[in-house]
């Protein structure tokens, strides 16, 4: 998709956050826009957003066109799907978030079965609090979540990882996954790649 970025509004004053404003107005109500994930030297912008009707999140790429002033290319770098938990006794991917394997009947992983992902988004908001961050959005990882908050005072974004230790307990910290979206999907001939 092709995308105006205007600096300034009809009346030359500067709009304060152009691309996020130029992604919103494109995309429309059914993408919900997180934030920025970061700039690239050769001038592509990566934005994190989920497609409410797909309800899948995602790396949105903005390229300058070379000789067009305010024009960008704005196309999807990355979908970050959750990741699909399978059974341990038999082997089969859970299709939902269901308590009991499909195949065989055995009960879900320990995560699933103690905490439901409203109960975890909850006690992760209160670690981030105190960072002074709001989640926005979360996925599933092999063996945890990843949850992405936004600095109420920078709006910057940020990755908190959730695992959970060999005690059964959970630990958060904060990962590189964001920089190394940024640099994997801005790097030059970056395509469309997909992670499984
Ligand atoms: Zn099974």
């Amino acid at each position: 998709m092709r995308l105006r970025v205007p600096l300034a509004d009809a009346g030359g004053r500067p709009i304060a956050e152009p691309y996020l404003e130029a992604i919103r107005t494109g995309y429309g109500p059914d993408f919900r826009v997180l934030g920025e994930v970061g700039r690239a030297l050769n001038g592509r912008v990566v934005f994190l957003a989920r497609d409410l009707r797909r309800d899948v999140l995602m790396a949105l790429r903005l390229t300058p066109v070379p000789d067009q002033a305010d024009e960008h290319d704005l196309e999807v770098a990355r979908e970050l799907r959750d990741h699909t938990p399978s059974c341990g006794k038999c082997g089969a991917r859970f299709r939902s978030n269901g308590r009991f394997c499909t195949q065989c009947g055995a009960d879900a992983s320990a995560m699933q079965e103690a905490w439901s992902s409203d109960e975890l988004r909850v006690a992760v908001q209160e670690r981030a609090s105190e960072r002074e961050m709001e989640i926005l959005d979360d996925i599933r990882i092999p063996g945890g979540r990843v949850y992405f908050a936004v600095h109420a005072r920078t709006r910057a974004l940020h990755a908190l990882q959730l695992e959970e230790t060999d005690a059964g307990e959970f630990a958060l910290a904060v990962t590189g996954m964001l920089q190394q979206l940024l640099a994997e999907t801005t790097a030059p001939g970056a395509a469309k790649r997909n992670r499984a």
